[in-house]
């Protein structure tokens, strides 16, 4: 980073006759009087994301908001002797990336516990856990997080591969996703799991059984989550430590603000943790997060605890004030709702976990209160019946300000595509997740395959696309969370790197690059109801930016890994800067 002062400034443009010696506070802009800046920065590609105003030179910032952007000319107005001035050398300067799809606080739950490298595999995973072990031995639960569920086949994993090297202490894995969990024998004999133990919801939330109904150590979804609960992992110091971790990284990756989907097993803790942060100068992202609910034993009083968040948790840097609705599975679980029946699986078409009616009662009671929904539908089907719930509510509540967004959109039809645009329904996704996926593909009909993220699709079709990457359910770790790494995928639809790698159908979905940052920037912005704030760079807008080292529209996609964040800035203040 080149961060020069005014002496340097008034050398480079030099003859512009704007710089009145001085003069402290006001400067001639045009022959207006303007503030002079805490910070002007120059000499870049700024692109805005502005319509107005789509590229740009130069910034200027006072009171952590812009108030110039423009051309190299145009900022020496606002500079005086105390501006701090920074040459960008050509760099690309984006707005501050916003993350419409995280969970935060879970992944700062999980932060110091054992990530699995997802694209490992079985035998790596056991060698993994029993290096954690022997190098924790103070640890009375080994617990970590991140396998692939599907690379043990229709059986998922099983306790006796984990007994091997540890049979002393309870093991929990979560899966890559969440929605399972592998366990060792000492943890289903301390959480009293045996074969007369009733599964949750059978068929969704179960216990996998093998011989004589005797547990296998595989948990699905609910018994997952219980497992978690009841073996006592999450602590509010736990949660504190490694949330400040996840904000941190997430700067490094220009990341600014972002929505919580879901802090689950976080969530007693929720707002303590975000307070805490706060006080202590820890937090340099802006937060909006949600009251989650996973069943339907969870629907009395949700939306009460929504209004009661909304009410009382609004702060500088965070606000909780959304309902999210988790309401199907995944498509390698076979729990995503779809139209057909699963590949070689017949009268298995998933499930959705809220009824037709119980989605619209919420839906419809959440517009009556003007609260923001975020629906989780991975399935066509269960897109289908979240739009169904969004359409009835607009109808019923014709005044209500609610915004609504449908996440991940893994399969949807091109009905439903019409009705997201219809409804103005904002479509969140992960672009990560759009590289051909061999797994899916077994699951799935060619019909089906082919209707995978439908990016390019809304794009045609006007519909608000958000982005966002799941962490820590991305299964890429924390380069998950990477925007650029984000949108190479989303783009190519291919691993990443991998010129010859099959392309996930139908390729005429790759999102151009410009869409791609409009949905990292403004669109996740829209979700979160801060478009006005945040977002784009405009004057008024806060000052929250990212600098990279290359252009993106002048770099190989391919290669968009190796681009660096060479800087974030928060309301004005660098928040993050490569060494
Ligand atoms: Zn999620």
């Amino acid at each position: 980073m080149n961060t020069r002062y005014l002496g340097w400034l008034t050398a480079g443009l030099a003859g512009t006759a704007l710089f009145v010696a001085g003069c402290k506070t006001a400067l001639e802009a045009g022959g207006m009087r303007v503030p002079a800046a805490d910070s002007v920065y120059l000499n870049a590609s700024v692109y805005t994301v502005d319509d107005d105003q789509p590229w740009a030179e130069a910034v200027a910032v006072r009171n952590g908001e812009l108030v110039y952007v423009g051309s190299n000319e145009g900022v020496a107005a606002y500079a005086d002797g105390d501006t701090r001035v920074t040459d960008l050398g050509g760099k690309m300067m984006l707005p501050g990336f916003v993350d419409s799809h995280m969970h935060p606080l879970m992944g700062g739950a999980y932060a110091l516990a054992l990530a699995l490298d997802t694209f490992a595999g079985p035998e790596d995973w056991v060698e993994a856990v029993s290096d954690y072990a022997e190098q924790h031995q103070d640890k009375p639960v080994i617990f970590g997080y991140g396998f692939l569920a599907s690379a043990f086949g229709a059986d998922g994993p099983h306790k006796a591969m984990l007994d091997k090297v540890v049979s002393d202490r309870p093991v929990l894995l979560m899966d890559e996703g969440f929605h399972g969990a592998w366990a060792n024998s000492k943890a289903l004999e301390v959480l009293n799991i045996t074969k007369d133990t009733p599964d949750i919801a059978p068929g969704f939330s179960y216990y996998k059984r093998g011989d004589g109904n005797e547990p296998t150590g595989y948990l699905l979804e609910g018994t997952a989550g219980k497992a978690m609960e009841d073996l006592d992992v999450i602590t509010l110091e736990s949660i504190t430590q490694g949330s400040e971790l996840v904000f941190n990284i997430m700067n490094s990756y220009g990341i600014t603000a972002v929505f919580d989907a879901g802090a689950f097993d976080a969530a007693e803790h929720q707002v303590s943790v975000l307070k805490k942060l706060q006080d202590a100068n820890k937090m340099h992202v802006r937060y909006v997060g949600s009251h989650a609910i996973v069943s339907a034993d969870q629907i009395d009083g949700a939306i009460d605890r929504v209004e009661e968040l909304r009410r009382t948790s609004k702060s500088d840097r965070f606000h909780v004030n959304m309902l999210k609705i988790m309401n199907d599975g995944t498509i390698e679980g076979k729990t995503a709702a779809m139209f057909e029946d699963y590949q070689g699986d017949p009268g298995n078409n998933g499930k959705t976990v809220f009824s037709q009616e119980q989605m619209n009662d919420l839906v419809s009671e959440s517009a009556k209160r003007d609260i923001d929904v975020h629906i989780h539908a991975l399935g066509e089907r269960a897109v289908h019946e979240a739009l169904n719930a969004v359409e009835l509510a607009k109808t019923t509540h014709k005044d209500s300000i609610s915004r609504y967004s449908i996440c991940h959109v893994q399969v949807v039809t091109d009905e439903s595509i019409k009705r997201f645009a219809e409804l103005g329904v904002v479509a969140q996704s992960t672009p990560l997740w759009t590289s051909f996926d061999s797994q899916g593909q077994k699951y799935v009909s060619e019909d089906q395959f082919n209707r995978y993220f439908r990016y390019n699709s809304f794009k045609e079709n006007d519909v608000t696309l958000a982005f966002g990457s799941d962490f820590p359910a991305s299964g890429a770790g924390t380069l998950g969370m990477s925007p650029v790494f984000n949108m190479e995928i989303g783009h190519t639809r291919q691993e990443t790197g991998e010129r010859d790698a099959p392309i996930q159908p139908n390729i005429s979905e790759r999102l151009d690059i410009a869409s791609l940052i409009r949905g990292y920037t403004l669109g996740s912005a829209y979700q979160l109801r801060m478009e006005d704030q945040i977002g784009s760079l405009e004057v008024g807008k806060k000052a929250d930016f990212v600098v990279l080292d290359k252009n993106l529209f002048e770099t190989d996609p391919y290669t968009f890994s190796d681009v660096k964040v060479t800087m974030t800035v928060m309301d004005g203040n660098v928040v993050y800067s490569l060494r």
